[in-house]
């Protein structure tokens, strides 16, 4: 993690600059795990502080672009600041617009995928130590596309 992202009984202030960027905070790739694909997302720690043990992370996914379609132990409280875009929830997809709050349970497939005209940006709450995403095998790919909404859903290569 970036220095800049851990300040330790400090307080934080960091300014709110155009586009979705904060002062300091770097805008990374996405990449949190090589196995997952995704499309068009980027990543800002917007902080991480040890006496919390959680960290507020700020992504946006492009226009057309999607998360990486996982499910691990820890949960997700998630914001949506900018945009609109679909999410798939365990076995419900649901349309999520600007300053809508999804959460996602522990053990629980999720992704993200904006619309075709406008980045979705999202505030993603997450606990500071966590497990390893498991991607989906064929057989989960199979159990979740016989639900013909997700099917929809995950049609424009998730997978
Ligand atoms: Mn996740």
């Amino acid at each position: 993690m970036d220095e800049s992202t851990v300040a330790r009984g400090k307080a934080i202030h960091r300014r709110a600059e155009r586009d979705y960027r904060w002062e300091g905070v770097e805008c990374l790739p996405y990449k949190e795990d090589d196995r997952a694909l995704f499309k068009a997302v980027s990543r800002q720690i917007l902080f991480s502080d040890p006496d919390l043990a959680g960290e507020l992370r700020y992504f946006e996914v492009q226009p057309g672009g999607f998360s990486s379609l996982e499910r691990h132990e820890h949960m997700h409280g998630v914001l949506i600041l900018r945009g609109r875009g679909h999410c798939l929830v365990g076995n419900a997809v649901r349309a999520v617009e600007t300053y809508d709050l999804v959460t996602v349970p522990a053990w629980t497939w999720h992704q993200f995928r904006a619309t075709s005209d406008e980045p979705l940006g999202f505030l993603c709450m997450v606990n500071a130590t966590r497990d390893k995403p498991h991607l989906p095998g064929e057989a989960d790919l199979a159990e979740l596309r016989a639900d013909g909404e997700i099917a929809a859903f995950l049609r424009d290569g998730s997978e």
